[in-house]
């Protein structure tokens, strides 16, 4: 997928379109404060995954033998758009799914 390495947008901020550079965001590691912020069982029991009825995937599977999981070739990749104006940057709502993602000439990851 290519994309311009900088784009017109509307910032929220300025209230007005802007002229925005287009970056990928990284992985962000766990933080020594929180390391478990987001896999705890509170979290996963707001998701709906620990209540309710119905089973929810997780016992009517076929044997793990029997079955071959498929690895995805592409990633999902979050879009940033930086306001040059006044540097609030923003992503985008929903990620894309792309393998390669070529921002101006420069191959990002
Ligand atoms: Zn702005």
């Amino acid at each position: 997928m290519k994309l311009p390495k900088k784009t017109k947008r509307y910032c929220p901020k300025c209230k007005k379109h802007t002229d925005h550079t287009v970056s990928t965001a990284k992985q962000k590691s766990r933080s020594a404060t929180h390391p478990l912020s987001r896999g705890s069982l509170s979290r996963q029991k707001a998701r709906g995954l620990r209540r309710g009825f119905g089973n929810k995937g997780r016992f009517s599977k076929k044997a793990p033998k029997s079955w071959k999981r498929k690895t995805k070739v592409t990633r999902r990749i979050v879009l940033l758009y930086k306001c040059k104006d006044c540097g609030k940057s923003s992503g985008i709502k929903k990620a894309i799914r792309s393998g390669r993602i070529e921002i101006g000439e420069k191959v990002a990851k």
